[in-house]
């Protein structure tokens, strides 16, 4: 994890009462509903944002149809819109500390995280998106017919874009950044628990130059908003990042409305240590796997398995180690882990632990909350000895628990990562050249990482397989999901 010292003073934001964001105007919503967003460091309220219904998501449907069909963004050359999405990035540069500020507020993320990791990498799919707007396209097809035949890439019309509340900033950048290089518009439905920074956004996109309706924001619950979202006919996409249990709803609610669909969906990722592994290198990544983001990472590892070998040498290492993780307030430039963003999220974990020590689980490091006077911090906890069936090691935990499994044999390895429902990430470490390649390719997941844990970049494609979902985005792939080809053939004779 890469800490910054640049945010030494970043300080807790006032933040007045939030608005929608529909047709490039600040609205209540219709029914004057509004909801309270809560600092998780201390539990206490930070603002309210207006909470929009159906007839609300509809207006902000009519208003992206609106900008799409009169051709304000798609109509605009390819160089154009990547002009403005550059100075999206420009502006997401300049106004960092701010950004920080907020997401660090509104999700309990370290401030010395946040920047290099969320703001950045904001900036940077910013970027990217920029250079695939200028440079997509169709091409021409050789054919034996008389005729000139070319692909055209066309955008799709109104996306509707669903986050959930652990990377609000990337991910809802990893759908709007591509979707508006392709010329769509956009309707996104952020997370209830922590919309605001998809409202500062909006601000900086209409700074840039995005023209009113292209991106509208409603904040709501996903039960009413949410759903209106899934339902509406007048959206040509939804992108959907979220847990297994909605994404499989929505997914179905799509299929109904033959709406193309990309799921995002939950991780439950195995970290393999080999006997050959450079141990002292891999305890970075390991730890770096599980407590990142308080482990409210769909593409955290936290379920490590060990050569027998190294077992109890790396269980030792982990338990001197772990407790001597910084947390703590998210506004301190030390803290390597904040709270996790909700007392709910903090229950859901103490119940796995109950689970696991009801399995025979052996608790060697953590295990229970963390008092800091206040938020919903709970320690680092790594659990060793549990058995492959354990809920704790099958089910998607989403928080700062580690399980610690052994094993025997290169295959057993393969066959422990592959056993459960997910398929987002995995990971090795080895110095075995040949078993690097070998393990990556029977690793039944959208990205593999060797010797190392989240390394990420918007021109490495991610996405998951089996029950962690489908559709990539990050490269020139998430392109492709929010764009169509057209053929035209053109006859010669
Ligand atoms: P969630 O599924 O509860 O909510 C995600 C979004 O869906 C929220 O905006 C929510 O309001 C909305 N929603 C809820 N019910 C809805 C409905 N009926 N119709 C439409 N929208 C609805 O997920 P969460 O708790 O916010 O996020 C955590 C989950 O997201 C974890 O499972 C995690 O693995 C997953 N996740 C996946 C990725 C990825 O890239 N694959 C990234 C981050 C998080």
């Amino acid at each position: 994890m890469t800490v910054t010292d640049d945010t030494a003073v970043i300080t807790r934001p006032q933040i007045g009462p939030r608005q929608l964001f529909i047709d490039g105007q600040w609205r209540e919503a219709g029914a004057g509903e509004r909801f309270e967003i809560v600092d998780p460091s201390t539990g206490k309220p930070v603002t309210t944002v207006a909470e929009a219904d159906a007839d609300d998501l509809d207006s902000a449907v009519r208003a992206a149809r609106a900008a799409f069909d009169d051709g304000r963004w798609s109509g605009l050359p390819g160089r154009e819109r990547a002009r403005i999405l550059l100075r999206v990035a420009a502006l997401v540069r300049e106004r960092a500390d701010e950004i920080v500020a907020v997401e660090s507020v509104d999700v309990g993320k370290p401030v010395s995280l946040c920047r290099p990791v969320d703001v950045m990498t904001t900036a940077e799919q910013y970027e990217y998106c920029a250079a695939l707007a200028q440079t997509a396209g169709g091409s021409n097809r050789e054919t034996p017919l008389d005729a000139h035949a070319y692909t055209r890439r066309e955008p799709l019309g109104v996306v509707g874009a669903i986050t959930p509340f652990n990377f609000p900033l990337i991910l809802s950048t990893s759908k709007i950044a591509p979707a508006l290089a392709a010329g769509n518009t956009v309707v996104h439905k952020p997370a209830e628990d922590t919309p605001l920074s998809a409202l500062l956004m909006a601000e900086i996109l209409t700074e840039a130059g995005v023209p009113a309706g292209v991106v509208n924001v409603v904040t709501g619950k996903g039960s009413t908003v949410g759903e209106a979202l899934l339902q509406h006919r007048g959206i040509d996409k939804i992108a959907f990042t979220g847990s297994t249990a909605v994404g499989r709803h929505a997914a179905s609610v799509a299929g109904e409305n033959l709406t193309p669909v990309t799921m995002e969906l939950g991780g439950n990722a195995a970290h393999i240590v080999f006997e050959d592994a450079d141990v002292d290198k891999a305890i970075g990544a390991i730890i770096k796997g599980f407590v990142f983001n308080t482990g409210q990472f769909c593409m955290g590892g936290p379920r490590l398995l060990v050569a027998r070998p190294l077992y109890e040498t790396v269980l030792g290492i982990l338990g001197q180690a772990v407790p001597g993780v910084p947390v703590g307030d998210p506004f301190d430039p030390a803290t390597v882990v904040g709270p996790m963003a909700g007392d709910k999220h903090v229950r859901k974990v103490e119940e796995y632990v109950q689970i696991a020590r009801a399995d025979g689980g052996r608790i060697v490091a953590g295990g229970e909350r963390l008092d800091l006077g206040g938020g919903y911090y709970y320690k680092p906890t790594v659990i060793a000895d549990l058995p492959n069936t354990s809920r704790v090691v099958q089910e998607e935990i989403f928080g700062p628990v580690l399980t610690v499994q052994p094993f025997d044999t290169e295959d057993e390895a393969i066959a422990l990562a592959n056993s459960t429902e997910y398929g987002l990430a995995s990971g090795l470490q080895t110095s075995n050249v040949a078993r690097a390649h070998r393990v990556a390719a029977r690793l039944q997941a959208g990205i593999v990482w060797v010797n190392d844990w989240a390394m990420l970049d918007p021109a490495v494609p991610f996405g998951g397989v089996k029950n962690s979902g489908f559709g990539r985005e990050y490269g020139p792939e998430a392109l492709e999901s929010y764009s169509k080809v057209k053929s035209v053939v053109i006859s010669l004779a």
